[in-house]
């Protein structure tokens, strides 16, 4: 087909000037390189409302992503804890089936207990996972590729990767109010994989007026709050680029820098109180190389509309080249460290 090349190069003409034609006529006409083109991660924020009264929601939810996968290049999911509200067996199975219909299309997806999946109103001193393993157990997805393992027994703390454009993922997915030897383990695995760009995923970190720095009275758990996992990993580690939670109602964004100098989105997603559960909102971070951005856009497929607000749809500068700067800066330019940061 010569016709698109040829009306492509009259617009090159006409908007972009001679000097970029002059390249596009050398090259032949404009396309997105494997390198350059876009790709997404979706976020599935709490879904324990739609789990207790709305599954239809959270089925239309993975139904849209399955069939949304290839089309839009969207390349791992991360659920973002709560998966269910009551603990009732029924809710683990709807969640269960939602879940089922991403991995009956092969598409990579993480999970994470939130409070819901972890404490029990009538024992909050310890942590009961049991239905939450029972039903998202290390077992279900170790014949999965993009599964790289956990800590522990149970699936509390799990680690993902995927590779996108020639770049790696991992994607660290940790316990509610991970505990110290939670975050030690994350620490150890974040730091065999230096290639890798880090996403951690864990359901309580950023509130709506920065990170969550208690710990709620109502959960008698010992662990550590949004302030104490950044102080004691997040900023530690050069590679986590991006940390991203649930359970506060609302969005939130924010960026901060870490020890070596390099910025760290921080990201809440929760639509829980809304209507219905939720309303069937999603996040997917549009990771765009050509555009050196990585563009944050919240969409239903529940109301088929995309939630343009700038607090639901905005956008990141992102160096995907920020790995391979980091080794090759020489180690005395590095912003310098505290040396009385030890790890409690
Ligand atoms: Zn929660």
């Amino acid at each position: 087909m010569n016709t698109p090349w040829f009306n492509h190069t009259l617009l090159l003409l006409f908007f972009v000037g001679f000097a970029s034609v002059a390249s596009a006529q050398k090259n032949g006409p404009k396309e997105e390189s494997a390198e350059e083109q876009a790709f997404r991660v979706a976020l599935l924020p709490d879904t324990q409302i739609y789990s207790l009264r709305y599954p239809e929601i959270y089925q239309l939810q993975t139904e849209w992503i399955a069939q949304e996968a290839q089309n839009k290049n969207i390349k791992f999911v991360i659920h973002l804890g709560d998966i269910i509200n009551d603990r009732t067996e029924r809710e683990w199975k709807l969640a269960d089936a939602a879940m089922k219909t991403l991995e009956k299309k092969g598409i990579p997806y993480s999970v994470v207990p939130g409070n819901h999946d972890t404490i029990d109103k009538k024992n909050p001193k310890v942590r009961d996972t049991q239905k939450y393993n029972e039903y998202f157990s290390p077992e279900r997805f170790l014949n999965k590729k993009w599964y790289l393992g956990n800590f522990e027994e149970g699936n509390e703390n799990n680690v993902c990767e995927f590779t996108a454009n020639g770049h790696s993922f991992l994607v660290v997915n940790l316990e509610y109010l991970p505990r110290d030897k939670a975050i030690a383990w994350a620490d150890r695995v974040i730091k065999e994989h230096p290639n890798h760009n880090v996403i951690v995923a864990t359901h309580t970190y950023l509130g709506l007026s920065g990170r969550d720095r208690v710990v709620p009275k109502k959960d008698q758990i010992q662990g550590n709050n949004g302030q104490q996992l950044w102080d004691k990993l997040i900023k530690r580690n050069a590679n986590v680029f991006m940390v991203v939670n649930g359970h506060f109602y609302g969005s939130r964004f924010q960026q901060s820098k870490n020890l070596a100098g390099g910025k760290v989105i921080e990201l809440l997603t929760d639509y829980q109180n809304l209507a219905n559960g939720g309303n069937g909102w999603l996040r997917l971070l549009e990771f765009s190389p050509a555009d050196k951005k990585i563009y944050v856009k919240t969409y239903s497929p529940y109301l088929q509309r995309v939630f343009e607000s700038p607090e639901h749809t905005f956008e990141f500068d992102f160096d995907f080249g920020r790995l391979e700067k980091m080794r090759s800066r020489p180690s005395k330019t590095r912003p310098k460290t505290k040396a009385n940061h030890k790890l409690k």
